[in-house]
């Protein structure tokens, strides 16, 4: 099965000619599907009708199969089911005036940090693109209003599906494609340092907003929590990001999940502080208050506690943010998505 979401322009083209079509048919047909979101050839009427047949018995749309849909106060969960029986999962977050999609980039994560849901599982494996930007085409479909912000913090680790999700954000920040703002999707990564590299040479994924999950001060307490570091060492990541070529007037999110007794102590914030000194002025700090989970053997800290640690980093001159996960009361929120497996039971009866 062949999707048109998994072409970008240029091959879109070449696979266009492939088929004895014109070169610029390929722009014509991203343009329904991406600017007025028509996923039904039979609508897009400036196509002669016997292309748009070709087309029909070529192409299909929507890999995912929408399940369900989940809704809270300030956020939407959607199920989703690849071809293969997957669960993916989506959520559509209300922020104060636009709305945020929270996608996911595999099924499962391989990178196994003791402190999240998705790595339970460990991983089943990669999405395709299509399969990544179906979740927005889909929810998008569903929503009255347009999704300004996109944040790779579903499932997975984008940046080691790093073609596919480079493929999917190139298509959400295309002018010929989504046309999001490119500061506006979000790479979140817990910090494989090769690939932070790779990025950092990427004319596409370096322009992104760069989101790295730091979630301790030093390197034993980060690899007690965050197995991958064994590999990829706090200073070496520390080097890469101190390097990384930001466009004007950005910065690189760190984020750090706050675990009661693991991290969220005065000496851990002041470490903090010490390790971001010398480059302040390069990166912001978003702490999240860790979100329980019975799988799980971790505790959120008081909030007193929370505000203590971001008081610590604000004194010492870091931008510092307390972040709670939206929807969090209703199904775990996004960060720490697990397919639930009494979920595929009822959907698979
Ligand atoms: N794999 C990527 C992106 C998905 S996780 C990454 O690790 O960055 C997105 C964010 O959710 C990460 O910052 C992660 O640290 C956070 N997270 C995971 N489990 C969490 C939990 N139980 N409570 C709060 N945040 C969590
Ligand atoms: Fe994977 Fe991110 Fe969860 Fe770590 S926090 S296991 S990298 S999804």
């Amino acid at each position: 099965m062949e999707f048109i979401t998994d072409y970008n322009l240029e091959e879109l083209r070449e696979r266009f000619v492939s088929l004895g079509l014109e070169k610029y048919r390929a722009g014509q047909v991203l343009k329904w599907l991406y600017k007025k979101l028509t996923t039904d050839f039979s609508s897009m009427t400036d196509l002669p009708k016997e292309q748009r047949r070709l087309l029909e018995d070529t192409f299909r749309f929507h890999p995912l199969e929408k399940l369900d849909r989940v809704d809270a106060p300030d956020s939407r969960k959607y199920l989703f089911r690849t071809h293969d029986g997957h669960i993916v999962e989506t959520v559509l977050i209300r922020e104060r005036d636009h709305l945020t999609l929270c996608v996911s980039s595999q099924v499962g994560c391989a990178v196994g940090c003791t402190f999240c849901a998705t790595a339970i599982d460990g991983l089943r494996r990669n999405l395709t693109s299509a399969e990544i930007l179906d979740q927005f085409l889909q929810v998008q479909k569903d929503s009255p209003e347009k999704i300004r912000n996109v944040v790779f913090m579903g499932m997975g680790e984008p940046l080691a599906n790093y073609d596919n999700v480079r493929k999917a954000a190139e298509i959400m920040v295309s002018p010929w494609g989504l046309d999001l703002s490119k500061r506006r999707v979000t790479v979140s990564t817990s910090g494989l340092v090769a690939q932070l590299r790779r990025m950092a040479e990427d004319p596409i994924m370096r322009e992104l907003n760069l989101a790295v999950s730091l979630n301790a001060p030093r390197q034993s307490t980060r690899e007690s929590i965050m197995p991958i570091t064994r590999k990829n060492t706090l200073s070496e990541l520390m080097e890469v990001l101190v390097k990384y070529p930001l466009p004007r007037y950005r910065r690189i999110t760190l984020e750090y999940v706050l675990i009661k007794d693991l991290n969220d102590s005065k000496r851990d914030a002041e470490e903090l502080a010490e390790l971001l000194r010398r480059h302040r002025k390069r990166f912001k700090v978003n702490l999240i208050p860790f979100n329980p989970d019975p799988n799980l053997p971790y505790e959120r800290p008081e909030l007193t506690r929370v505000l203590n640690f971001q008081k610590v980093l604000w004194e010492r001159g870091i931008s510092t943010f307390v972040r709670f996960s939206k929807g969090v009361d209703v199904f775990g929120a996004c960060g720490q998505l697990r397919a639930k497996r009494d979920y595929v039971k009822i959907s698979n009866p």
